[in-house]
């Protein structure tokens, strides 16, 4: 790993022809917002930025209102002087069809907080004792002396609440960053109510399904216990991808489970699955060894075949 402070981060893009930033696929608001936030803060200084990440999943709807959405457009090939940079990225592969775009460039920053991120840049300003990449963005920006408008504040408060499960497991400098951010001019009741308490009503009918068929297995982890359920295709068929992301946050309330996961189908016979821990089980080395990645209590990884298979094939990793 290419080890690099925000200062080091700062200047590679003061002085920067231009700048990309790239999200990882299937974007969550950490990584939006991450990139947005920079990009605005960027731009305020008169740097041409661009921002973007592949499909094949479209932006969720939630997203399309930050501020600064008129940044993300397709990405093509680095300009020559031009910076890279994966925002809440922990590997390059999870930048897509644009991992070309990141590494072809001039100079390449990583930012990004999981504890699985190997480093993958000319410069990794990684810290996996941060609540969410947002924050370490925020320190950039503060090194660059960018002024913290209200529009840069919101993009990186949609990071910090939905990484933090609104501030339910927030570290104490989050709490801080979050003061700040809300001072800058953040409705952070809205921002709460758009990310994270907002569905179509179709989502009702959906997870009411879906927990029906969850299953729990106290044996499994060793006696800690597993619970898990899938999201099919065609219980999506009406809604958003984005709106299966949630599902994990209800089945994981089971008392009797160490470990929760959810098996989202994104096409026929392809998944992706979230998995999350109570705190006893370390996730990354199941995660990792499933192709995937991410934190201690939450990682994740993508997988092929059917339903019963998928989940033999996690269960055979606990
Ligand atoms: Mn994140």
């Amino acid at each position: 790993m290419n080890r690099a402070s925000p200062g080091a981060v700062a200047s590679a893009l003061r002085d920067a022809e231009s700048v990309v930033i790239i999200s990882h696929v299937r974007p969550d608001p950490d990584t939006i917002g991450s990139a947005l936030g920079l990009g605005l803060g960027l731009a305020s200084l008169g740097i041409a930025v661009r921002c973007g990440f592949s499909g094949p999943e479209d932006l969720p709807g939630t997203l399309r209102e930050l501020p600064g959405v008129g940044l993300l457009a397709p990405l093509t090939a680095p300009r020559p002087g031009e910076v890279a940079v994966a925002v809440d990225a922990a590997t390059a592969s999870r930048l897509g069809d644009y991992e070309q775009v990141f590494t072809a460039a001039d100079t390449t920053v990583c930012i990004d907080h999981h504890v699985s991120n190997p480093g993958f840049g000319d410069l990794d300003f990684i810290d996996a004792e941060s609540d969410c990449t947002a924050v370490l963005v925020l320190q950039v920006l503060d090194e660059l002396g960018v002024e913290l408008t209200a529009d840069i504040a919101t993009c990186l408060y949609a990071g910090l609440v939905t990484d933090t499960g609104s501030f339910k497991w927030a570290r104490p400098a989050s709490f801080q960053v979050a003061a700040r951010l809300l001072e800058a001019g953040v409705d952070g009741g809205k921002w709460s109510r758009v990310l994270l308490d907002s569905h179509p009503y179709a989502w009702l009918q959906m997870v009411s399904q879906v927990l029906g068929s969850s299953e729990l297995d106290e044996s499994a982890c060793g006696g800690r216990g597993l619970v898990f359920a899938c999201v099919g295709a065609d219980q999506m068929a009406d809604m958003n991808w984005d709106e299966s992301e949630s599902v994990i946050d209800i089945v994981r309330t089971a008392r009797e489970a160490e470990v929760a996961a959810v098996f989202k189908e994104a096409a026929p016979g392809s998944w992706t699955v979230s998995l999350r821990s109570k705190g006893e089980v370390d996730l990354v080395p199941i995660a990792r060894a499933l192709g995937g990645g991410g934190h201690t209590r939450a990682s994740g990884y993508s997988d092929t075949g059917t339903a019963d298979e998928v989940v033999a094939r996690l269960r055979a990793q606990l």
